[in-house]
């Protein structure tokens, strides 16, 4: 499907983490975009669009839009050839009911945005931020499945709404993309599946889990031990362009794992410690898994999420990303590295 790129992109969730990077680029490419929020008027949550707006071809259009409210996304939509839908909950410590948190809004916002594409005769392809753990619920689930590494050919299955419910409410929304493309033959879906993101953030009034991850590897909050865990990461600067080539790449198809690495918490750490030196309260050790276990319900997680995740390998194979989009995928390192000096730029994470 070939997109105008004359014709502006809408990006719901536009100040999001992620968004505000693909917003950036499209602008600075000279791409009109028109982003919903769902405070336009409130300028710590918007400033940074706006500031990104400036001296750029491209004009950044402020839409006001709920997940939840039928209809919503349909004036933000008019005129545009491509959807990028990014906004979703990214919550995992702290909730209190889960399907109304992160189920709700992933599941049905999705089917809103894709009813409103269905209206709006001039939309052409919507490509839909899913992830990893739409692939996967928990590490183990690789072995029990007996793979080296998760492929697009994987669907989570051990998700649910009382076990990692968030795994849950990506994979319910993206299946929920696949049925509603199935049903029209206008405009065609595209998933891209990045694994944790992390790299610098453009604003800091973002709630995703992103942003807590890098600030409590050093501000002590996991200093008596890290769990035995690796991550599969992606830079956010990396997953931003694999939107933006999903959306403009003509013949894109399909789902796209996109991350960089798997590297365990513990070489995180020794990584940023490298750069940053030792003025911070680094974890201190990787703690033992029975440890992890029996403190789980005090660190916000269920026994059962640490006995599925803690020492089990995760990995994935992204080649099919490199294909057929052309990403390639920054290192770890530098991720992490520039993440870190961004919040000590913006004074989010302080030396003790
Ligand atoms: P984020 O900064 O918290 O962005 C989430 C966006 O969704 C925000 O713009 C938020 O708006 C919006 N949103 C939440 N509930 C909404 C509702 N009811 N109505 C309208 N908008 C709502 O998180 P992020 O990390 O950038 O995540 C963006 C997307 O990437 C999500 O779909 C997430 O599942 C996916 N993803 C993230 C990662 C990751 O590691 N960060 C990895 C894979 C996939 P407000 O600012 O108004 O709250």
């Amino acid at each position: 499907m070939q997109i105008d790129k004359t014709k502006p992109v809408l990006v719901t969730g536009g100040n999001g983490y992620i968004a505000s990077w693909i917003v950036k680029y499209l602008l600075a490419d000279g791409v009109d975009v028109h982003a919903t929020v769902r405070e336009p008027n409130n300028t710590a949550k918007t400033g940074h669009l706006l500031k990104a707006a400036e001296g750029t071809r491209g004009k950044l259009t402020l839409f006001k839009a709920d997940l939840l409210k039928d209809g919503a996304f349909d004036a933000a939509m008019q005129g545009c050839e491509l959807v990028i839908h990014t906004a979703s909950p990214f919550v995992i410590k702290g909730l209190k009911d889960a399907q109304k948190e992160l189920v709700d809004p992933a599941v049905m916002g999705t089917r809103n945005v894709l009813d409103a594409a269905n209206r709006v005769a001039s939309v052409k392809r919507v490509v839909l931020t899913a992830s990893v753990v739409s692939v996967y619920g928990d590490a183990q689930d690789m072995h029990t499945q007996g793979l080296k590494a998760f492929t697009e050919a994987q669907w989570n299955t051990t998700s649910s709404v009382s076990h990692q419910p968030y795994n849950y409410s990506k994979v319910a929304a993206e299946k929920v993309g696949w049925d509603i493309v199935k049903q029209q033959t206008r405009w065609d879906f595209i998933t891209i599946n990045p694994g944790l993101v992390l790299g610098p953030s453009l604003t800091t009034a973002s709630d995703s889990t992103s942003l807590s991850t890098i600030k409590e590897l050093a501000d002590g909050t996991l200093q008596t031990g890290v769990p035995n865990m690796e991550i599969a990461i992606v830079d956010v600067r990396d997953a931003a362009r694999a939107h933006i080539l999903a959306g403009f790449t003509a013949e894109a198809s399909g789902r796209h794992l996109a991350v960089s690495e798997s590297v365990t918490m513990w070489q995180l750490v020794q990584t940023l410690k490298a750069r940053f030196g030792s003025g911070y309260r680094w974890p201190k050790m990787v703690a033992p898994k029975l440890v992890v276990w029996l403190m789980a319900p005090m660190a916000g997680y269920s026994r059962r999420f640490a006995a599925r995740n803690v020492g089990w390998p995760l990995r994935f194979d992204c080649s099919y990303i490199q294909k057929d989009l052309g990403l390639k995928f920054r290192p770890v390192a530098e991720t992490v590295g520039d993440h870190f000096q961004q919040m000590l730029d913006d004074g989010v994470l302080k030396p003790r």
